[in-house]
């Protein structure tokens, strides 16, 4: 469960940012394509802050489709399925564009 490892660094990054203040929720973006399923990633995430400052914090987990797009026609559609054939020309030069990231985009702190 690769889930346990990404939440042990969500809580050293946040941590390092947080300087001791309190952290009531942690936005994350994270891809489709990073196999990663969000009601397991707030579970582990519960399990591996309690004993940091970053206990009773929530994980927000935000969703970001796969996308692609074709290098001959430039159109972009999202990843629907495994097959990557351009929807417009047929080509299957495309490269994935969205579905990939990992970030962590907000910490909401709590009032000095
Ligand atoms: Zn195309």
């Amino acid at each position: 469960m690769h889930e346990l490892s990404i939440c042990h660094s969500i809580v050293d990054i946040v941590g390092r940012h947080a300087a001791g203040r309190e952290v009531r929720t942690v936005y994350l973006q994270v891809g489709a394509l990073r196999q990663i399923v969000p009601e397991t990633l707030r579970y582990c995430w519960t399990l591996v802050n309690a004993d940091t400052p970053l206990a009773g914090s929530t994980l927000q987990v935000d969703s970001v489709p796969g996308a692609v797009r074709c290098r001959a026609c430039e159109h972009r559609q999202l990843l629907t399925d495994a097959v990557l054939v351009c929807a417009s020309c047929g080509g299957r030069d495309v490269e994935i564009v969205a579905g990939e990231e990992f970030l962590i985009t907000t910490l909401d702190l709590a009032e000095a």
